[in-house]
């Protein structure tokens, strides 16, 4: 599982994450919901060991990613897709979802981009396997972003906003691909504003405000508006989301 643990990160006199505590457990899908600006992002990072931590622990199965020496092995079972195409533009399809399989995993290159082309079919982009980024719609970079996460064959899943610069159309399909990764069992946390997506696919919601993690409820507790002492702000986000 991955585990969060009064985690606490500063930008200088600004805190920004505020004491996080966050399990997530394997088969579980955990959406993160809260304002711009309220950390979700850093959250994120902070998993993949992107961010130094200024307090707290977070661990995946066990492995410290403040830990040099382990961040390594937490990186393996995790794998992140984030709101910004950053597919490698030089490369095609095959060739960004190939790469870390091969310099990681050291899986043979003809093996590894198999191995890609059989993610793209999943993804209904066979036929585009071999175009470069320039050449693919936003939605069809996100794919192959989900395919080039899914190639190193991670434990859990982040992904952060993956379908905010996406239009509906683009973001329909993109979703879908969620919904099938959830329902096979993919552990995900899924920064999202698709609220009412959010709701179908979660086990849980959580709510982030102001760097703390305000709410933690099962999907059906969270649309309840039953969030006790935080439901005035949670009644209020989703009024602004909807
Ligand atoms: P969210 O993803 O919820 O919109 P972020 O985690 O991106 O929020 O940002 C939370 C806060 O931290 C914001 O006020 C943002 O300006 C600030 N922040 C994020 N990254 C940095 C950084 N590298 N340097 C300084 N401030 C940052
Ligand atoms: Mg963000």
């Amino acid at each position: 599982m991955i585990s969060v643990r009064g985690v606490r990160k500063a930008f200088g006199s600004a805190t920004v994450l505020d004491g996080i505590d966050l399990d997530v457990h394997s088969g579980e899908v955990v959406s993160i919901l809260g304002s711009s600006g309220s950390g979700k992002s850093t959250l994120i990072r902070c998993m993949n060991g992107l961010e130094k931590l200024d307090g707290g622990r977070i661990t995946i199965d066990d492995f410290d990613v403040s830990r040099p020496k382990e961040l390594s092995e937490a990186r393996k079972r995790s794998a992140t897709v984030f709101q910004l195409f950053n597919l490698y533009p030089h490369m095609t399809a095959v060739q960004n979802i190939a790469l870390a399989p091969v310099e990681v995993l050291k899986i043979p290159r003809k093996q590894a981009e198999a191995d890609a082309r059989t993610l793209l079919d999943s993804v209904g982009l066979s036929a585009r396997a071999d175009a470069f980024p320039a050449q693919l719609s936003g939605g069809q970079r996100q794919r192959v972003g989900i395919c080039r996460a899914l190639a190193m064959k991670p434990r859990y899943l982040l992904l952060d906003e993956i379908t905010s610069a996406l239009d509906p159309e683009m973001t329909s399909d993109v979703l879908a691909i969620l919904a099938k990764l959830a329902h096979d069992g993919t552990t995900m946390v899924f920064v999202t504003h698709e609220i009412e997506f959010a709701r179908t696919i979660s086990s849980r919601i959580v709510f982030l405000d102001k760097g703390q993690l305000v709410v933690d409820l099962p999907t059906a507790e969270f649309f309840a508006a039953d969030g006790g002492m935080a439901k005035p702000r949670i009644a209020q986000f989703l009024s602004k989301m909807r």
